[in-house]
């Protein structure tokens, strides 16, 4: 009997991803001393968004899940990896297989994302960001919304919910419920950049603007760390 043809499956590892920027030392976007990853490309359109650059689908830099998951390893004293953006969920297949790499060699590595949506859609949207969500172990869900800003720990608005997706990070729930704040990161080529969630609207314009009185230009784009 001639056998069925089998369907095309994607090698593990091999969805490559949209980058916009990445951190490798951060922490004030979750618990601990994280690297960030922040990815291109958001379907949403939040009045206020601190991320206007890493909307577009288009830009961004490609990186594969093995150099990611390389650079990730290297970093030795981290807690784990936050994911922002963009929207981390357009490319959750990708995130998820780099889970799986850097677990591969740190099983013990924490996972935070981001998502403009909530969880209940998540887990309506499909096997690529439920495995994400499985992969987790904190999302902060919901769009931004300014009108509803507030000075919150790791998120901007109050509509936003921290929901823990394991018991790793329950503890640090039960802390005051304040911003974190933002940090300033000057990498290896001077280049300064930030990150955090800014405490009241407006603040990286004002930042921006500050810094721009001192002849200093924010980073926004995607560099390699290695
Ligand atoms: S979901 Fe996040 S990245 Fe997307 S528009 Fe809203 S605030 Fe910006």
């Amino acid at each position: 009997m001639t056998p069925l043809p089998q369907p095309r499956v994607r090698p593990r590892g091999a969805t490559p991803l949209s980058v916009a920027r990445t951190l490798d030392r951060c922490t004030v976007l979750g618990p601990g001393n994280r690297a960030v990853i922040w990815v291109q490309g958001c379907p949403l359109r939040c009045q206020g968004c601190v991320a206007a650059e890493t909307l577009p689908f288009e830009g961004g830099t490609s990186r594969s899940v093995a150099e990611l998951a390389d650079w990730l390893c290297a970093l030795g004293d981290i807690e784990g990896v936050t994911f922002s953006g963009g929207e981390p969920f357009s490319q959750a297949r990708g995130l998820a297989e780099l889970l799986d790499a850097v677990r591969e060699r740190r099983p013990d590595f924490g996972a935070l994302a981001y998502s403009g949506f909530r969880h209940e859609a998540l887990r309506r949207g499909g096997p690529d960001r439920i495995a994400l969500l499985e992969r987790l172990d904190l999302l902060v869900d919901g769009p931004y919304v300014a009108a509803r800003h507030a000075s919150l720990r790791w998120r901007g608005s109050d509509n936003q919910r921290l929901i823990p997706l394991t018991d790793r990070y329950t503890r640090f729930l039960d802390e005051p419920d304040t911003t974190a704040g933002i940090e300033l990161s000057v990498a290896a080529g001077g280049a300064l950049s930030w990150s955090g969630v800014p405490p009241t609207p407006g603040f990286r314009r004002r930042l921006e603007e500050r810094l721009a009185a001192r002849g200093f230009v924010l980073h926004t784009e995607a560099r390699r760390e290695r």
